[in-house]
C-alpha cells in the first residue's frame, strides 16, 4: 500500500486538532488543548488513489517554537496551512509559514492545501472567501478549501485532495 504524509500546520485554536479528530473518527469534540502534538497512521481508501496509509502529524504550538516549525516543515511533504475565517491573525500566520515552507523547499517537491476552517462562523467571519482563494493562488496555484470540522463541511474533500496531490507526484 502506498504511504503518504500530511503536516497540518497553521496558529494555535484553528482547528487543526479537529479537523484531525474528524478525518480519523469522524467525530467533533469541542474541547481545546492547544499543547498536544499527534501522529496518526490512518489506513483509507482515497477515490482515484485506492487503499493507502496516511500519515497525519497535528502539530502543536508552532508560535511560540520557531525551531518546531523548522522541522515540522523540513520533514513534511504536503502540508495542510489552516486558518480560522473569524481570527484574520491567523490568515496572516498561514501566509507567513508559506513564506518560511518556501525559504527551505522548491515548489515543485511540495503539496500545499490551504484551508479556511470554521466556516460555520459565517457571522463572525473576518476573512472573506475570495481572499483565502486569492492567497492560495499566491502560494503557486495551491487548493483552496473552506471547511468545518465542526459541521464536517468539506472535511473528507480536504482530505482527499491533500492526498491526491501527492499521488500525482
Ligand atoms: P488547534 O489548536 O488548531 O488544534 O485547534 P483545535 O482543533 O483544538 O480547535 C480549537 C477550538 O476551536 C476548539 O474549541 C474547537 O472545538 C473549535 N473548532 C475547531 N474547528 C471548528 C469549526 O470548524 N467550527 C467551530 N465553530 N469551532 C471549531
Ligand atoms: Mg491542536
Amino acid at each position: 500500500k502506498p504511504e503518504f504524509k500530511v503536516t497540518l500546520l497553521g496558529a494555535g485554536g484553528v482547528g487543526k486538532s479537529a479537523l484531525t479528530l474528524r478525518i480519523i473518527s469522524g467525530v467533533f469534540t469541542p474541547t481545546y488543548n492547544p499543547t498536544i502534538e499527534d501522529y496518526y497512521r490512518h489506513d483509507t481508501n482515497i477515490d482515484g488513489v485506492g487503499p493507502c496509509i496516511v500519515e497525519i502529524l497535528d502539530t502543536a504550538g508552532t508560535e511560540q517554537f520557531a525551531s518546531m516549525r523548522q522541522l515540522y516543515i523540513s520533514n513534511g511533504q504536503a502540508f495542510a496551512l489552516v486558518y480560522a475565517v473569524d481570527d484574520r491573525a491567523s490568515f496572516e500566520e498561514v501566509k507567513e509559514i508559506y513564506q518560511h515552507i518556501t525559504e527551505s523547499k522548491s515548489p515543485q517537491n511540495i503539496s500545499v492545501v490551504l484551508i479556511g476552517n470554521k466556516c460555520d462562523l459565517d457571522d463572525r467571519r473576518e476573512v472573506e472567501t475570495w481572499e483565502g482563494q486569492e492567497a492560495a493562488k499566491e502560494m503557486c496555484n495551491s487548493q483552496f478549501l473552506e471547511t468545518s470540522a465542526k459541521e464536517g463541511t468539506h472535511v473528507f474533500k480536504f482530505f482527499e485532495t491533500l492526498v491526491m496531490c501527492l499521488d500525482g507526484r
